[in-house]
Order: C-alpha cells, then structure tokens, then sequence
C-alpha cells in the first residue's frame, strides 16, 4: 500500500522535539497519574470547547457511559441516537441499562432532525447527538426540540474536536459534550484517552468523583465509581497537540477542498457540508453505489480505505436482544452499504492527495 487511509507517525514526527520533551518532563517528574498535566490539559481543553468545566477520562466510551450514569440515565429510559454511528455511541446508553431509539441520518450523515420527534415518548430522556466524520450536526432544532419536551442533551463528540455549529463549538451545546483522544481522532493522543465537558457545576463535581472510585478524598468513597483516570503523560501530549490544532485542522480542511474541486466521476457521491455547520473532516466519506469494486479498485491502485461503518449498531450481533432486522432502518443500511473514507490524516503530501483523485476519476 503506498497511500494508507490513515497514518499517524507523520504529525508525531513534524513535532517530534515536542513531544519528546513533554514526555520526558512527565516521566522525570515522578507522578503519572491524575496531577499538573492532566488539571492543565483539564483547563485549556475547556476553554477550547468554550465551556466552564472539562474532566479527563480514560477513554471515548467512559465518557459517554459516565454521562449518562451522571443524569441518572438508567433501566426504562430512552436515549435518542441516529442509527450510522461508531456502536461505542449506542453502548454508553445500554451499559446504563437504557433503550436506544434509533433515528435515521440525513444526507449530511447526521442525525435528520425532521425524524426526531416521532420517536419521543414518555420514556425518553436524553438525545445523544453524534457529530459524525467531523460535521456539526443541525444543533438550533436539536437544542430546540430537548427544550421543548425537557429532554437531556449529549452529545458526541469523538470525531469533531474544533467543529462548530452557527460560530459555536460542538460540546457545548448540551449538558455534557464527550470527546476520544483515541489516537486516530483529530486531537488523538499516544494511547487511549477522553474527556467530558459541562457548563454544569454538579455534573463536573460528579465526574471528578466517578472516575476515581467514587473517591473525592483518599480512601473515603461517596458512591461507587470507576477507574477512568487520564495519565499524566497523555494529558502532556495532547496539550502539546492542542497548541497545534488550528494547524491540524486546516490541513484536513485542505485535503477536503482538494478532493472535493478535484474528484469528478459520476459514480461517486461527494460529502456535503450544511448551512451554518464546518466540518474539522475526521474522515472524507464518499458514496458509491458499487462501493466494494470502488474499494478494490483502490486497493489495486495502492490506495487504502475503509467503511466507516460496514454493519450499523441496531444489526450488531451485540444488539441481537433489541429485536431489530434488515429493513428497519433503510437509509441507514444503504450507507452502511455504499459509504467509502478516503485516506484523510495529517501529513499527507499533496501529490498523494493528487494520486487518490485521479485514481478515482478513472474508475468507471
Ligand atoms: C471513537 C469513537 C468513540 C469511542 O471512543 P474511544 O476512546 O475509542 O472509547 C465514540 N463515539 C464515536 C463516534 C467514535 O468515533
């Protein structure tokens, strides 16, 4: 494969020295988790989303499961979601016990804000709002429609650190905004990592407790909590790779604009962008109705992709138990079927960006 879908060593090693030294201080400083680092990170992270309150967790998932354990989120309730989303989404609900309904996505790939309030009942609680491949989601009507029936807002945020909706930042719109920092996110550590933010002080107080064994002073345990602390050393990386996101995130926005003046073949569908949303392009998502000959034919071409997602969440083997079938959510089965990412990461050269649109012109 000459050009991967994604790499991750070419941004390490344009800030090698960086990294390199905040790694040592950490490891010099003899303290590795839950200290100087992490409360930093902690604070500028907050002050990036444009929120009062961040807490560092261990992972993308814990974010989610600890949000909605924190809302008291739990057996009976339901928790809106789209149907195409990484199946982490749907699992922070069901690990609390809690019923995913599913709503299908637009042609943005985002929660289709028209199909939502068919699905509220008395039971619903919560939507989780999924910014997924790295568009804000249309957050007017979904903050709109969590006022109007009092419903929690969550959203994840795992793919779109930096995009904003109407001039604001995705997570802060709702009561909590959960971020990954899994490595191949756009603020990806060196390991697994996540953070919560809030505007709300219990919320903040409460997570603080939660990832730490329910512990706020050693040894005296207010709940029963979780292990879901960010390391130190992570917590120093990624405040080394936050300085560079505006950097970061336009690079991804240039590949975009290059590949979307550039690619022209009536067989593939080219991701849009909707009024009042950016995209930070997490991942360049194309679709094409024979999608796995496209695929192939790039991989023939040395060019790598993959399908995000290949099997939606709701026909998961795991999701056996809620009943669904194939046919229950079309339009989230057809992109299942025929979505295509592009390689999208920082440090691509632009001759190899050249390299995968004219290998996608070519194929007929
Ligand atoms: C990556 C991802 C997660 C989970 O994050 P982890 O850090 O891997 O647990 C959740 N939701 C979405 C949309 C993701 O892309």
């Amino acid at each position: 494969m000459k050009i991967p879908q994604n790499r991750l060593d070419r941004e390490f090693y344009r800030h090698q020295k960086e990294y390199e030294r905040k790694a040592l201080e950490v490891l010099r400083s003899g303290w590795y988790v839950l200290g100087g680092e992490v409360k930093a990170f902690e604070e500028e992270f907050a002050a990036f989303v444009g929120t009062k309150y961040c807490v560092g967790l261990a992972s993308g998932l814990d974010a989610l499961w600890m949000s909605f354990r924190a809302l008291g989120v739990k057996e009976g309730d339901e928790v809106i979601v789209q149907g195409n989303t990484y199946i982490a989404s749907v699992m922070g609900i069901t690990m609390n016990g809690a019923k995913p309904v599913f709503v299908e996505p637009n042609s943005y790939y985002n929660m289709d804000v028209d199909k939502i309030e068919e699905r509220i009942t008395k039971r619903t609680k919560a939507i989780l709002v999924v910014h997924l491949y790295g568009q804000a989601a249309k957050m007017d009507k979904i903050v709109e429609l969590c006022k109007k029936y009092q419903l929690f807002l969550v959203e994840d945020c795992a793919q779109s650190h930096g995009a904003s909706f109407q001039g604001r930042m995705t997570g802060s719109f709702g009561e909590i905004g959960c971020f990954s920092f899994y490595p191949s996110k756009n603020i990806g550590g060196f390991g697994d990592g996540g953070a919560i933010v809030t505007n709300v002080e219990s919320i903040y107080k409460e997570m603080r407790i939660m990832r730490n064994y329910g512990s706020e002073k050693r040894y005296y345990n207010k709940m029963v909590g979780t292990n879901s602390r960010l390391d130190e050393i992570q917590a120093g990386l990624l405040r080394v790779k936050l300085c560079h996101e505006k950097e970061l995130t336009k690079e991804r926005q240039d590949i975009a604009r290059m590949y979307l003046t550039g690619i022209c073949n009536e067989s593939i569908l080219l991701p849009e962008i909707e009024k009042g949303a950016t995209s930070v392009w997490h991942q360049f998502v194309v679709r094409c109705k024979r999608r796995d000959e496209l695929q192939k034919y790039l991989e023939k071409n040395g060019i790598g992709t993959i399908i995000h997602y290949p099997i939606p969440p709701h026909l998961a083997e795991a999701y056996e138990y809620l009943g669904f079938g194939e046919g229950d959510l079309p339009v989230t089965e057809e992109y299942g079927k025929e979505v295509l990412s592009l390689p999208m990461f920082s440090g691509m050269h632009t001759k190899e960006v050249e390299e995968v649109i004219e290998a996608c012109n070519r194929f007929s």
